[in-house]
């Protein structure tokens, strides 16, 4: 077990807080700030225990000099100070001078913002690449540190390995409540429990298809990942996404799970990805050559549905079709729907599987959506995540500082 922010008196202490503050912005406004809402429990907590709060965030990615102008964290800074409503002290920098000074004048309840934790980047990567000199500097700044970025904690960065492999550590609310509803989900479900998968490419989810029929009662595929397992079975999938490096991979995970796998039995194909390309309904080994397909069909809608309302507990991660394009999303559509009706436990899977869900009208209390996608992926394939394991367990000492 970890530690959580719960398990250290905070009161007067320096309170280093991870977040994942990496919104999208477009011509300098904030378009979804959904991330910081999300931040704001764990850092009210922290400022309810009189603590000196010091956020540490990414924002896009910082390959050279030029791409800090666009990725500054200031106008974020602004936007936690309204939710917030006290005051966020943004420091234009991610060490130095300006930097200590700020923290060493900090009161209780006071909260400073540091720069994008990417604009060391430009040092050797110093972020991305864990540097041990960079982490020691950033520690210091802080007596307890907390993760709340589920977003990276796939990762092993200085902001959060690094920083944690040096203090004492917690994770926030936001993580522990990902890791408790995707383990529970995973690790003792609820049964049936059945995993509805899809997406673009196979080969991103090889790692979770191989756990998912180690865990499942059904996996469900759908979405482009269908096509090399028809692949496998000899079909011609016309112009269909393949990953020819992984038909070995599906043909053999499909023969050691004939049992627990299910694939499309009829599906929506088109000669284009646009609106008004023709399309219609076939079935896998019926695939003209000039055609791809791009929708699961209206019997895998109905055959998935009925196992979807028997599940208990239902892991879904990536659409099963073009969900962007209206003659595509019907699928994906009759999935939500399905979700939103069931009384089973659902964990969706982050990125694109939460924005579509959403704009098919999601509405569902025993549902998790998870806010990181690639670190939800990682869950899936029964990974543990360096953000999390670096973090101080429990039963080291029962001791709070
Ligand atoms: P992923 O990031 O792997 O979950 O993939 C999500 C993307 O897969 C979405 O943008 C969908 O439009 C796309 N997608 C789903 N099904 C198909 C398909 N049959 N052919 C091409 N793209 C698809």
């Amino acid at each position: 077990m970890k530690k959580t922010i719960k398990d250290y008196n905070l009161k007067n202490k320096k309170v280093i807080i991870r977040c994942d503050l990496n919104v999208p912005i477009e011509n300098g406004v904030i378009t979804d700030d959904t991330r910081i809402t999300e931040s704001l429990e764990t850092i009210k907590y922290a400022l309810r225990k009189k603590a000196k709060v010091i956020i540490l965030s990414h924002l896009g990615r910082i390959k050279e000099e030029s791409d800090k102008k666009d990725n500054s964290l200031k106008i974020v800074s602004k936007r936690l100070e309204e939710l917030l409503e006290q005051p966020v002290k943004f420091i234009p920098f991610t060490r130095g001078k300006e930097v200590e000074d700020a923290i060493n004048n900090m009161n209780i309840k006071d909260v400073v913002m540091l720069e994008n934790t990417r604009f060391e980047d430009v040092n050797n990567e110093s972020e991305s690449k864990n540097n041990e000199e960079l982490a020691k500097y950033w520690a210091s700044l802080g007596e307890i540190y907390i993760n709340d970025a589920f977003g990276t904690a796939h990762r092993s960065h200085t902001s959060n390995v690094g920083i944690a492999s040096i203090l004492p550590s917690g994770v926030g609310f936001l993580i522990q409540k990902e890791i408790e509803e995707i383990n529970e989900a995973l690790n003792n479900p609820k049964r049936p429990l059945v995993i509805l998968l899809g997406g673009l490419k196979v080969a991103d989810k090889l790692g979770v298809i191989e756990n998912a029929v180690k865990v499942a009662d059904t996996l469900l595929i759908g979405g482009g990942m269908s096509y090399t397992f028809f692949k496998s079975f000899g079909y011609d999938v016309g112009l269909s996404v393949v990953d020819d490096a992984s038909i070995d991979f599906c043909k053999r995970v499909y023969e050691e799970n004939k049992n627990k796998i299910k694939l499309p039995s009829d599906m929506i194909v088109g000669k284009s990805i646009s609106e008004d390309t023709d399309s219609r309904l076939t079935t896998p080994d019926r695939v003209d050559k000039n055609e791809m397909g791009l929708d699961i069909g209206t019997k895998t809608i109905n055959d998935y549905k009925k196992i979807l309302m028997e599940a208990k507990t239902i892991i879904w991660n990536g659409p099963v079709g073009v969900f962007e394009l209206n003659k595509f999303s019907q699928g994906t559509r009759k999935m939500t729907e399905t979700l939103s009706n069931s009384k089973a436990k659902i964990i969706i899977g982050g990125g694109d599987t939460a924005a579509a869900v959403n704009k098919f009208g999601f509405n569902n209390r025993n549902a998790h959506i998870s806010t990181g996608g690639g670190a939800s992926l990682e869950m899936l394939e029964g990974k543990e995540l360096p953000g999390i394991k670096c973090i101080s367990d429990k039963w080291k000492s029962l001791k709070r500082i």
